[in-house]
């Protein structure tokens, strides 16, 4: 096994072997681009080294050899007295962590080769500059030493000579401030610096091996889901200076713009400086196109640099350079980051320019992206300017995207008690707990100046797609005093928010501000929704690119896309979004509101009759329904569900209803409907709902009740039918658990809708089917499909019943905690549990298949929206997702993504 790669042997490719940047310094080193020479350790001896604790035996003598070989490339030696080699030790995981992970510049510098340093470049000032950085560098990150310890000397240093600047500082107080520092190293460690070079470069080698397991890394990672045992390469590369004199410098660049994705001369330089000057913010940094005025021949150089980058990545890069001396030389470069609408704008344009085929432009966005233009934003305009409408105040973590505005709340009480009266409340706390679900509800966004993405406040806002931005640290919330303090503009003062005061959170960016910033819908939506042409001359270039996109996902899916969608107004949005039918009508959102009156009716029916009663007066509110669902998805089909939640639902609740009664029963006047009622109540109170009277068991056990549904749908399929309209309704039987149960309900449904057809003189074709929400429907999948024509998988229930988890409390409760432990990176409510849940899916499809070739299969739980989930049911063979409607683009998108 080879531990070690010079950069002349790597590519691109070999990323999980030399992370991202000793890939890339490889791959641009084969292009025969300027790359300061230089090799790579992999993440393989860095395995090693967190594994047994100690470096492979052979590791030495393979950096021995590479190191010799950059010796007589550079023709100099490490830590060479008279003119040394000096290299940069970098981190590079396969994915980039920015800022985790440890760097050391100036490695072989000592009290000895600074001088040497020092001759060659005719220059003493730098020379002990760039020692001073390597042991304030070497004591942070490699011995662990506080950095404030050197920070505060650099200042005392600047003090005592009145510098405003480091710069300011000549050879003799950057000579004397070694000393200092490397006085502070003795003290704090009871160790001197090494002034061995090779020591230096071990040691930190094995410090960034070690940074990989800092807490703020594995911190990161579990944020980003990024595996912990991937371990991260260190890069070992020569020093270039940009620190040399005017005619030195180093800067950052983007082959386009990463917000716009316009092509363009996009970044940053800064005049006689190294990297670390830029990311600290020092000095200020000019625009690049600066640079053409300062040094046209490197600044040509560099255009066509990245010009040969981006035909060679076929993408946006980004790039770090150095120029030492009138000479430029490239530090890293990598597919750079970029916004959701920059992605859009930038794959169709690269599609135009011949460089990616439709097949990879749908690879280079995906369905999170899209979701996040499907977010109303704030209006850009109203932040800037004399006229700007709100002051940023604080800048967090962007945990649920969206954009809102309200009131200032800092208690869950008067957020419900507000939002009750019809005010719009921002929920601001230090962090949320369980405690603060129904302020969470109640609240247009979520505020916290603690915590990270995985908080409970990110957590629960994702879940019940609030927006929500935790972690805005400089923010300081007083939930006592129902006040919160932030930095005054330019970070002086102070500015105090009082209970009331309006507040706007950017969910997508996680910027806070104080007042009000305008809201304006996502163009996107308004292009979904038919408001807006992408042919149009005034379209938008995003939309464009949107539109492009999603033909080339339509063109190439085999998933198709329906909805959630019981009423006849989101069955029209869905439609307009996209959808190929209703996958999911829920038959219990139409007994809300006025007619729950009906079904407590039907519950508390003694006899017979007033049973039929309550039914026959169901029935013709049902086929209303059902006839306007119909005909907004005339010509597609529309699965319909019989009633499925169980009936206390529908019921007042029993603490209630029983301190009513008390109270009615002291005072003597309890009235009769009201004592039947309670009777009803306690005798359907189960302990555990979810498990007990409910779908499939319903229609067994009340008589009917699932006979009136079916006539309601059949009748209204052949009224629509007789209106020369094309209705095709499903039946779908919720929650049964054995193809006994299917079977009794399939028979009678089948006598209804002979009789209706009989009655009408109108044939109807409805196929009857099931959902697969249990274990044991899942496990006998082959049986069940003797007795249905589809299937469709209720992964919402099949979630909760394979994992035993309640899909109501968990969420709010423990699961906080299991993502914090990385127990899952993400809830089985969100994204399909592939080992568990999914296993059965895959197992329930093949049986089901076997039994009934041509069983259409589908899934309606919550996971037919998710990126990720659509992804797998496209892999196991599905025909169709459903979804919510404003997913639908969402899963077409990735539909077309699986398939492509
Ligand atoms: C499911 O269980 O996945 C489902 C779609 O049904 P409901 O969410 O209505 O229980
Ligand atoms: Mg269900």
């Amino acid at each position: 096994q080879k531990f070690v790669y010079d950069f002349t042997e790597g590519n691109k490719d070999l990323k999980d072997l030399l992370g991202g940047k000793g890939a890339n310094l490889a791959e641009m080193t084969n292009l025969g681009l300027p790359v300061p020479p230089g090799f790579t350790i992999t993440t393989e001896a860095c395995k090693v080294y967190l594994d047994s604790g100690s470096e492979p035996k052979q590791l030495r003598d393979e950096v021995s050899a590479h190191l010799e070989a950059l010796e007589q490339k550079m023709d100099k030696k490490l830590g060479q007295a008279d003119d040394p080699l000096l290299v940069s030790v970098r981190s590079g995981a396969k994915f980039s962590m920015p800022g985790m992970m440890d760097t050391v510049l100036n490695i072989g510098l000592s009290d000895v080769s600074v001088t040497g340093l020092a001759a060659q470049a005719g220059d003493d000032r730098f020379a002990w500059d760039s020692y001073r950085r390597l042991v304030q560098m070497f004591g942070k990150t490699v011995m662990g030493v506080d950095g404030d310890l050197f920070e505060e000397a650099l200042e005392e240093a600047k003090r005592a000579k009145g510098a405003d600047s480091d710069l300011g500082l000549g050879a003799e107080d950057l000579k004397q401030l070694v000393d200092d520092f490397k006085g502070i190293v003795l003290k704090e460690t009871g160790r001197e610096f090494p002034q061995e070079p090779r020591e230096q470069m071990d040691l930190a080698v094995r410090a960034v091996f070690e940074s990989w397991n800092t807490d703020r890394a594995k911190l990161y990672r579990r944020q980003e889901r990024i595996p912990n045992d991937l371990g991260t390469a260190v890069n070992i590369c020569s020093m270039v200076f940009g620190n040399l004199g005017p005619d030195s410098g180093t800067g950052v660049a983007f082959t386009r713009d990463p917000a716009s994705g316009h092509q363009g001369v996009y970044g940053d330089y800064l005049q006689n400086a190294q990297g670390e000057d830029v990311v600290a913010g020092i000095r200020n940094t000019v625009p690049l196109a600066d640079l053409e005025g300062i040094d046209k021949a490197s600044y040509d150089q560099l255009l066509q640099i990245m010009e040969t980058l981006e035909t060679h990545y076929r993408d946006l890069c980004d790039i770090e350079f150095t120029i030492e001396s009138g000479k430029l030389w490239m530090l890293q470069t990598r597919v750079g980051k970029r916004t959701a609408a920059a992605a859009f704008r930038i794959a169709t344009q690269l599609v135009d320019q011949g460089l990616i085929d439709e097949a990879e432009a749908l690879q280079r966005v995906n369905g999170a992206q899209l979701a996040q233009l499907m977010f109303p934003r704030f209006d850009d305009t109203a932040l800037s300017g004399d006229a700007r409408k709100a002051e940023r105040i604080g800048w967090g973590i962007a945990a649920s995207p969206g954009a809102a505005v309200g009131k200032a709340v800092f208690d869950s009480y008067t957020a419900v008690k507000w939002s009750r009266s019809g005010e719009k409340v921002i929920l601001i706390r230090r962090e949320t707990n369980p405690d603060d679900l129904n302020g969470m509800i109640a609240a247009e966004g979520i505020l916290t100046s603690r915590g990270g993405k995985t908080s409970h406040a990110a957590v629960v806002a994702r879940g019940m797609g609030k927006t929500c931005v935790c972690g805005a640290e400089e923010l300081e919330v007083d939930t006592k005093r129902r006040r919160m303090t932030a930095k005054g503009p330019d970070g002086k003062g102070s500015i105090v928010i009082e209970e009331g005061d309006v507040v706007s959170i950017d969910g997508s960016s996680g910027k806070v501000y104080v007042g009000e910033v305008p809201v304006v819908p996502s163009p996107v939506v308004e292009y979904f929704e038919g408001r807006m042409h992408a042919g149009a001359e005034d379209a938008d270039e995003l939309v464009r690119a949107v539109h492009r996109i999603m033909a080339y996902a339509d063109r190439v899916r085999r998933l198709r896309v329906r909805a959630n969608a019981d009423n006849a107004e989101d069955a029209s949005r869905a439609r307009r979004f996209g959808a190929q039918g209703i996958g999911l009508c829920r038959t219990e959102h139409m007994f809300l509101g006025e007619r729950r009156e009906l079904v407590e009716k039907l519950i508390l029916a003694d006899t017979e009759e007033e049973r039929d009663d309550a039914l026959s007066n169901l029935l013709p509110m049902q086929k209303r329904d059902f006839i306007e669902l119909f005909e907004a998805m005339d010509g597609l089909p529309v699965t319909v569900r019989l009633l499925d939640p169980p009936l206390h639902e529908f019921l007042p609740d029993i603490t209630e209803l029983s301190v009513r009664v008390a109270l009615a029963e002291s005072r003597k006047d309890a009235n009769e409907n009201d004592l039947r009622l309670l009777q009803a109540v306690h005798k359907l109170h189960e302990q555990n709902p979810m498990l007990g009277l409910r779908g499939v068991r319903l229609g067994l056990v009340i008589p009917g009740l699932f006979t009136m549904q079916v006539r309601a749908i059949a009748e209204a399929a052949a009224q629509r039918k007789e209106a020369k309209g094309d209705p095709r309704a499903e039946i779908m039987i919720p929650l049964v658990g054995t193809v006994q149960e299917l079977e009794i309900v399939r028979d009678d449904a089948e006598k209804v809708i002979a009789d209706v057809q009989r009655e009408t003189g109108v044939e109807l074709k409805l196929a009857l089917g099931t959902m697969i929400e249990l274990p044991r429907a899942a496990l006998t999948a082959g049986q069940i499909a003797e007795a249905a024509e589809f299937f469709s998988f209720g992964t919402n229930d099949l979630t909760q019943t394979v994992w035993g988890f309640s899909r109501d409390d968990v969420e709010a409760s423990f699961f906080t905690a299991y993502l914090e432990k990385g127990i899952f990176g993400v809830s089985p409510f969100e994204t399909i549990d592939r080992d568990g849940v999914g296993s059965l899916v895959r197992r329930a499809v093949e049986e089901g298949r076997a039994t009934r070739p041509g069983l259409k299969l589908g899934v309606c739980g919550e996971h037919g929206g998710d990126p990720e989930s659509v992804h797998f049911f496209h892999e196991v063979g599905l025909d169709y997702v459903s979804c919510s409607p404003f997913r639908i683009p969402v899963a077409r998108l990735e539909a077309g993504r699986a398939a492509a």
